[in-house]
């Protein structure tokens, strides 16, 4: 973690009249001071954290919702639950206040060697969402965790801390995925990664979608919500909610850690920073951000840091795994500049290259080279949300691209790109979601340059479920493929998610696929698989 941005960042809040001051010292937040991290205790004791219910009772089990862990560090991991006994009605605990919850971490799955134990609460204003910031725990070690409320214990979680920050380490073992639509299919991909040996889930966005279905006459939707398009706080967490029922999505957060980003479908589609689709007013849209980030927060194992401000949220952030892996988590949906040249697919114009026009915005981009330039590690990992490979979808009679991707902000896409190749940085790994499909590219130093180097490697993970089997993506964009010769491998077909084996010589993606998602029991295979040799950028079959 940046700790000196974190420090200002800090200071900031402190000083300014907060979103969220009401509910931040009830927020389950266990303000810890302890040497070598910052206290959080300043801002978070600043606000009184009222006497939470101590014996709470319950209409039904108020952990229906599961439990998860995640931003593992090398000395502590958040541990998530929300209470709500009835997650669809406005979780079931309306007017209650602030409710006690005890934690406990252990090293053994039945509890009979616990290491801590602490006290939570769950607030009101945080939808009765419990977010603990485990602290002094051993890295690299396997620990297990459960919530108790009054009578009531929650399933057990399994999580795993980071390895120390010097330490050589000699295999890492992750999943990556994003676009989980849950109309278009049942999680029968995380159902199977559930059974994996993983340190991490690493999920790249769209862990919702905003949109209404319930009309729909759609063959791809396998079950129906009939909700309506997500607006209110109140909406937003109860479409998180119906996601977070699904038995398979609760399986993979309780088997491994976590590192969560987001896309546009958990605001609105094809956001950018403050504008939406429609053009609404900005200040009207900025309130419907704030309810999404809000849930957003409300409903993943996120760091207080990360606790939004009105419609501002930090969820760019870095996670280090000993010397082999640096993962560097972006937000390209928050500080983008509004599609420079449009949406949809068209042709670039001249603001696509105006040194102004940014996807991540200067602080993050800055917080991004430098964090590269400062890393040791063997394989450095930039986990995000849109195509960052050249996809020309024709030439004829002028080039075009899809504009809301790295494609509509070429030269913002340079300066990474020239940045990873003038520096020398250790193999980068670009690892993307949101398009629904399979691609596996090499990066160029500079796309406009076809003899430019091979710099990098990208791999672009198919959906979860979104758009179903077989959602027409293959048909649309194979024809494509030909015109971009840096694609190794394309499939629109398919659904699933990659796992990586990760060693100092070798980085291995396996492409997992799920034979259906219509079908909760359905199997999963391999579908490919490619290895990047140590100081080799670009993968190869293999
Ligand atoms: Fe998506
Ligand atoms: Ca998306």
């Amino acid at each position: 973690m940046d700790r000196a941005r974190f420090d200002r960042m800090l200071a900031r809040r402190a000083s300014r009249r907060r979103f969220l001051a009401a509910s931040a010292g009830a927020a389950g937040l266990v303000a810890v001071s302890r040497p070598g991290r910052p206290t959080r205790s300043a801002w978070l004791q600043a606000t009184p954290a009222g006497s939470p219910t101590a014996n709470p009772t319950f209409a039904a089990n108020p952990f229906a919702l599961g439990v998860a862990s995640g931003d593992p560090l090398p000395d502590g991991v958040v541990l998530w639950t929300r209470l709500a006994p009835d997650p669809l009605d406005g979780g079931g605990l309306d007017g209650q206040g602030a409710i006690a919850v005890r934690w406990e971490i252990a090293a053994d799955s039945t509890f009979s060697r616990i290491v801590q134990t602490g006290d939570a609460t769950a607030s009101p204003d945080l939808g009765h969402s419990v977010h603990v910031d485990a602290q002094g725990l051993e890295p690299g070690r396997e620990y297990f965790y459960r919530f108790m409320a009054g009578s009531e214990v929650s399933p057990v979680g399994r999580t795993k801390t980071a390895p120390a920050p010097e330490a050589s380490i000699n295999r890492l073992r992750f999943a990556f995925a994003s676009c989980q639509e849950w109309q278009t299919g049942f999680y029968t991909a995380y159902r199977h990664m559930a059974q994996e040996d993983l340190d991490l889930v690493l999920f790249l966005g769209d862990y919702i979608y905003e949109d209404a279905h319930g009309e729909s006459d759609s063959p791809a939707i396998v079950r129906r919500d009939t909700s309506p398009l997500t607006e209110t706080l109140e909406d937003y967490r109860r479409r998180h909610a119906l996601y977070k029922l699904d038995p398979d999505l609760q399986a993979a957060h309780a088997a491994f850690p976590w590192i969560a980003t987001w896309d546009d479908h958990e605001v609105d589609n094809d956001y950018a920073n403050d504008r939406d689709q429609d053009d609404t007013p900005t200040d009207q849209f900025l309130a419907r951000r704030a309810n999404a980030y809000q849930a957003f927060y409300e409903h993943l194992p996120l760091r207080p840091e990360s606790m939004p401000q009105g419609p501002d949220m930090r969820l760019y952030r870095r996670f280090t795994y000993g010397d082999l892996a640096e993962f560097q988590v972006l937000d390209t949906r928050q500080y983008r500049t509004d599609h420079p040249c449009g949406e949809g697919e068209l042709a670039r114009c001249a603001a696509a290259v105006d040194p102004a026009t940014t996807m991540t915005g200067p602080e993050q981009e800055q917080w991004l080279l430098s964090g590269l330039d400062a890393s040791t590690a063997r394989w450095n990992v930039i986990g995000q949300q849109v195509l960052m490979a050249e996809l020309l979808h024709a030439e004829e009679p002028e080039p075009i691209y899809w504009q809301d991707a790295w494609d509509g902000y070429p030269a913002a896409r340079n300066r990474i790109l020239s940045h990873l190749s003038s520096r020398g940085i250790s193999n980068p790994m670009v690892l993307t979601g949101d398009w629904h499909s399979t691609f596996v590219n090499d990066l160029h130093a500079d796309f406009e340059d076809e003899s430019s180097p091979v710099i990098g490697t990208e791999f672009v993970v198919t959906a979860i479920t979104t758009g179903g089997d077989n959602n027409g993506y293959e048909a649309y964009y194979r024809p494509m493929i030909g015109l971009n010769p840096h694609i190794k491998l394309f499939d629109g077909d398919r659904r699933g998610y990659i796992r990586c084996d990760v060693t100092p010589s070798t980085w291995r993606a396996d492409i997992k696929m799920v034979a259906t998602v219509r079908d909760r029991d359905a199997g999963i295979g391999t579908f490919a698989s490619f290895v990047v040799e140590d100081g080799q950028p670009g993968a190869q079959p293999a």
